[in-house]
């Protein structure tokens, strides 16, 4: 989204007009910022056969899934159902990746018929895997390193007390359990969080992972995970995607001559991809003034965008109908019945009753953790490609909140 000549546009569109358009709730969501990102990714990584798996969960819209497709991305799925969305978008079993967190064995399984590459987080799943498959199908392994990293602790995945991936002080566990069935391991992998800045926490994890690799002869893929930060206001401390780029490029060539084949670079982010790529539309239902504070009520809340409530995320807001008033301070609140803070002590131009208010970084965990709390619907969804506005998905209906319940 683009301030123009004191109108916000989305490729060269009035915001304000897709609101009264497709009407509000709604989230936009920008093509052409996705197909950048993607751009970047690849002018950095330079030097090694890298493969970007767009980390499905962030927004799994099929459209946003055929935009990856249509830029010769592949995905990263954390569950089958993810899986058959990208597959409904065009994507072959050779483009996805399966990662999934303490499933039921049965779900992997699915996963290795349906031909995916396989990613193991346990080592019971390892057990599991080896006693039916043996050395027929090749599987990677989820490495936990034992790193601290993140925008905050919900969101820290590679740390001794996270559930995710095997631990590195198991390793002989795991050689025990690989040379047991003559497992093909054919990747090692690392997530070790989202919103991770410094890109020396990427290289020493990176590090980890040489090491480890060294145990195994028959690796094509090291894959470095997801997780880089952009920015959410302005003069954000953002991941320096060059500096990542050719970091772990060089380091990984250099660790290639040392295995002695080419190894692939994968990497998997989802936040990078869409955040910046949404926004998320919404109305100011009321202007409530109290002895302290003004709240600018909207006709959405944690239900539409829960990462504020959750996460303590700053969401950026502008006010898309009044961008030139002067600014007053406000607390941008939702209908939902709990505490639903969108957005705490921020200077807007004046907000009147009516207003669209744009949510910014909505692109990712925006709809994808959508809920029906308060037996409220999710918003529509709009994708802008090509200078058009496109409606993607219908906001829901009474017929939704009803389906599957049974009188
Ligand atoms: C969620 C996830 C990602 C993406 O994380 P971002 O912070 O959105 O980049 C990547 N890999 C795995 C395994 C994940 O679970």
């Amino acid at each position: 989204m683009l301030l123009e000549n004191g109108r916000y546009t989305i490729q060269g569109l009035s915001v304000e007009e897709i609101a009264k358009q497709f009407g509000t709730p709604l989230y936009v969501y920008d093509a052409s910022k996705i197909i950048t990102q993607i751009k970047t990714l690849r002018s950095a990584f330079t030097g090694v056969d890298l493969r970007i798996k767009y980390a499905a969960k962030a927004l799994t819209n099929v459209n946003i899934l055929r935009v990856m497709k249509q830029q010769g991305i592949g995905v990263d799925v954390v569950s089958v159902n993810e899986a058959r969305l990208a597959m409904h978008a065009g994507f072959t079993s050779a483009d996805i990746m399966f990662t999934p967190s303490c499933v039921d064995f049965e779900e992997i399984k699915e996963a290795v018929d349906l031909g995916f590459a396989i990613n193991l987080d346990s080592l019971p799943a390892l057990e599991k895997f080896g006693q039916t498959y043996g050395h027929s199908k090749p599987c990677a392994i989820r490495i936990n390193p034992g790193v601290m990293a993140g925008g905050n602790y919900k969101i820290s995945t590679g740390h001794i007390h996270s559930k995710f991936g095997i631990s590195i002080q198991q390793l002989p566990q795991i050689l025990e359990v690989v040379n047991k069935y003559n497992i093909h391991i054919n990747g090692l992998h690392v997530h070790t969080g989202s919103e991770v800045v410094d890109v020396d926490v990427f290289l020493k994890v990176a590090d980890i992972l040489f090491q480890t690799a060294l145990h195994f002869k028959a690796l094509d893929f090291i894959d470095f995970g997801g997780g880089f930060k952009v920015a959410y206001k302005e003069g954000d401390k953002i991941t320096d995607i060059a500096a990542l780029g050719k970091a772990i490029s060089n380091a990984l060539q250099n660790f290639s001559k040392t295995y002695g084949k080419p190894l692939q670079a994968w990497i998997e982010p989802g936040k990078f991809l869409v955040s910046e790529a949404g926004v998320l539309l919404v109305k100011s239902t009321v202007v409530k003034e109290t002895p302290n504070l003004t709240f600018i009520g909207v006709n959405s809340g944690l239900n539409h965008l829960i990462r504020p409530m959750m996460y303590d995320a700053y969401h950026d807001v502008s006010n898309v109908s009044n961008q030139l008033a002067a600014t007053k301070q406000y607390n941008v609140v939702g209908y939902i019945c709990e505490t639903d803070t969108l957005a705490a002590e921020r200077d807007l131009p004046e907000v009147r009753e009516g207003d669209i208010l744009a949510i910014h970084n909505a692109g990712a965990y925006g709809y994808s953790m959508a809920s029906n709390y308060n037996a409220r619907f999710k918003p529509a969804e709009v994708l802008v490609e090509d200078g058009k506005a496109r409606l993607i998905r219908k906001q829901e209906s009474l017929e939704d909140l009803l389906r599957g319940q049974i009188l």
